[in-house]
Parts: C-alpha cells; sequence; structure tokens
C-alpha cells in the first residue's frame, strides 16, 4: 500500500480548524423602524412613502381577524391568507398573488413565518419593497434580510438571503394582547444574539452578512441579552395583564430589532444550528423557534466549555422567565437515542454556522453536550409551561 492509498486515521476531534480569511467590516439593518402602540396606523403613510398604491398583505389568520379591519379599508389592498409554513411551495404562491395582482410591494403581517414568506416573495417577485409588520414578538425575522425555509413536514430546510425590509411596524398594542409564549419565545431566540456574536468574533468567522462583526452590531447584541437579564420578568407580567409598559417596549425592541440587527450584523453559531438539529425530532415539533433556540444556547454553552457561573446564570435566567432548559419542555419527554445522534448530525451538517465556533465539534460533542444540558436542567423545579 503506498502512502496515497493509506486511509485517514478516525479522530474524535472532527475537522481541524482552518485559518479564517480576514473580512470587511459588514452591518445590514432596515430602513425604517417605528415601535410602539398604534403604530400599524402608520401603514398607509409608509407605502405612501414609498409610492405603492397597491400592496399585497399576507397575513396569518389570527392576525388578520384581529387587525385585519385596520388595512381592508385601505385603497388597492389585496389580503392573501397564509397557510402555515414557510415552503418555497407558499412563496411560489404568493409570488403568484403578486403578478396576478400586479402589486408593487408585500406586507407581512403575523408572526416569524409570515414575515419570513412575504419577505422571500417580494425579493423573488423582481426585488419589490418589504414591510414588516408583526403581531407577535417571538423571534428577531421583522428586521432581517434572512429567510428560514422549511419543508413540507416542518423540518428546516434552508435560508435564503434577500433585503432587509423597506420599513418594520411593530404595533405594541397588538404584541400586548397576543399570548405572553411568543414574547417568552422572542426572548429564546434574543438569547442566543449574544452568545453566537461573540463566538463569530473569537473565531473570526463570517457573519450573516458575510463580513466580520462591526463595533455597533456587538455592541447591539450585547445590550440585547443585557435587556432581557433585567426587563424579562417584568414585560411578561406586563403582557399577561394586556398592557404596555415601559419594561415591555424595551424587551419588545429587544426581541426585534437589537436581536435582528444582532444576529445578522454580528453572526450565528451553535445555537440556531443545534435548533436545526431539533427540528428533526418530531416530538419537538410544537416547539416555537425562540423555544428551541434557548436550548441550542444551553447546549452550545456546554459544548464550548464556558464558564460554569455563566452556564448557571442562563439556565436560571430561562428556568425563571420559563424558557425550555430541558428536552421534556420542548416536547421530548423520552428521547431516543437515535433522535438525538441524528440531531446532532444535522446540526454539525457541513456549512452550519455551529462551525462558527472558536472550538472544532462533532455529532459527538455536540451529543455529549445536548445531554449533559438536560440532566442540568431536568434537575431545575418546573417552570415552563
Ligand atoms: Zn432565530
Amino acid at each position: 500500500m503506498n502512502k496515497a492509498e493509506v486511509p485517514a486515521m478516525p479522530t474524535s476531534k472532527g475537522p481541524e480548524k482552518t485559518m479564517r480569511p480576514i473580512l470587511p467590516l459588514i452591518a445590514q439593518f432596515p430602513s425604517v423602524y417605528h415601535q410602539g402602540p398604534g403604530t400599524l396606523a402608520q401603514l398607509a403613510e409608509v407605502l405612501g412613502v414609498l409610492k405603492v398604491d397597491r400592496p399585497l398583505v399576507l397575513a396569518g389568520p389570527s392576525a388578520w381577524a384581529s387587525v385585519g379591519s385596520t388595512l381592508s379599508g385601505m385603497k388597492g389592498t389585496h389580503h392573501v391568507p397564509f397557510t402555515g409554513e414557510c415552503t418555497e411551495e407558499e412563496i411560489a404562491r404568493v409570488n403568484r398573488a403578486i403578478s396576478e395582482n400586479q402589486c408593487q410591494a408585500v406586507v407581512g403581517l403575523g408572526g416569524g413565518k409570515v414575515i419570513d414568506t412575504a419577505r422571500a416573495a417580494a425579493f423573488l417577485s423582481g426585488g419589490l419593497p418589504f414591510i414588516s409588520a408583526p403581531t407577535i414578538a417571538s423571534t428577531d425575522a421583522p428586521t432581517s434580510a434572512t429567510t428560514v425555509i422549511y419543508k413540507k413536514d416542518g423540518t428546516f430546510s434552508h435560508y435564503l438571503r434577500s433585503r432587509n425590509p423597506a420599513a418594520v411596524l411593530v404595533d405594541t398594542e397588538i404584541i400586548a394582547r397576543a399570548p405572553v409564549r411568543y414574547l417568552i419565545a422572542g426572548m429564546g431566540d434574543a438569547l442566543s444574539t449574544w452568545f453566537e456574536a461573540e463566538s463569530c468574533k473569537l473565531s473570526g468567522a463570517a457573519n450573516v452578512c458575510n463580513g466580520s462583526a462591526t463595533l455597533a452590531a456587538l455592541a447591539i447584541a450585547r445590550l440585547c441579552y443585557d435587556t432581557i437579564l433585567v426587563d424579562g420578568l417584568v414585560a411578561i407580567a406586563a403582557c399577561k395583564a394586556q398592557v404596555v409598559t415601559p419594561a415591555l417596549e424595551r424587551v419588545v425592541e429587544a426581541n426585534t430589532l437589537l436581536s435582528g440587527i444582532g444576529f445578522e450584523s454580528g453572526g450565528l453559531a451553535s445555537a440556531h444550528a443545534v435548533h436545526n438539529g431539533l427540528t428533526s425530532i418530531p416530538s419537538c415539533h410544537h416547539a416555537l423557534h425562540g423555544e428551541k433556540v434557548a436550548f441550542g444556547v444551553l447546549v452550545g454553552l456546554h459544548l464550548t466549555g464556558a464558564a460554569s457561573s455563566l452556564i448557571e446564570e442562563v439556565t436560571l435566567f430561562c428556568n425563571k422567565v420559563g424558557l425550555p432548559v430541558c428536552l421534556a419542555d420542548l416536547g421530548c419527554t423520552q428521547p431516543l437515542a437515535s433522535e438525538l445522534r441524528k440531531a446532532a448530525e444535522i446540526a454539525c451538517t457541513p456549512g452550519d454556522s455551529i462551525h462558527n465556533e472558536s472550538v472544532a465539534v462533532n455529532p459527538d460533542k455536540v451529543l455529549a453536550a445536548m445531554i449533559t444540558a438536560d440532566h442540568l436542567g431536568s434537575e431545575f423545579p418546573r417552570k415552563f409551561k
């Protein structure tokens, strides 16, 4: 056997880290951001500035039922109901409606998947302006240029990069009336922002805009973490009482604007990759994006050898506000070894953001971190509902 035929030695360490190229500083933002009680009423004015008189409004059924009357009277508006999943088929259906009705802009009214579908449809219809109008603060989708596309069975498919919204309208009166679980899930998504941005900075990995994080992006990502830690519990109380308070405004801004800019211009790492892996476990399908991401944060901390005091701080925060701290909280009460192994393998898919961590990772290490996070979290008195 000559040297070329010698098989590579198996390694438990995974691929070695290669030198990363030095990247320019790049940051991306939405053009305009409005937040406050009654903000949705400014949509007509925003469309006027954009010189749009035939907008398509893609809306989730409950969003349309509760606030559609505000928009249905707007001249030239074409309403399309969202069918429930951001798939390539759903995006193509919205594209056809845009074309048949000669719409000039797309408004996404509802949760993260409605907004993602509307963003992708606007982009794939020749780059029409896109306006996001979230009715819940459950993800940081409203400000970004990234769409998460799923397969019909609800499993993660791929990301589509397009454009940041021309305008974001966050009506906190509507968000305060939404179920509190969404606000809490939004904190789960926001929780990942600082840790993933910091990982990218440490490793020199690219942010989502394929650049290096600016000081602004890192400061925004850190502010996002600090805000939910300080104001999370008080904001939950306001949302349960269905009232808008300064603490609720701050957490909505953290979940939406700070987290949105923070992840896009700071970068993604293990938390979102673990989320992608968890989408393959059928019993986790009812968990929201931010709930899976929150558990992904805990897994990431174990994976990268974070200080025990930090792991404790984050686990305590999750438990305090009612974010998942173990697999049972995600609906996975009796995880099969094969399901966890598959989730860990998907999280380590080549090219996924887990490889932005400064340590080399492989499915064995991710599996060990998942099991450890689950064990630690299971020991806490249950707060998750
Ligand atoms: Zn996210």
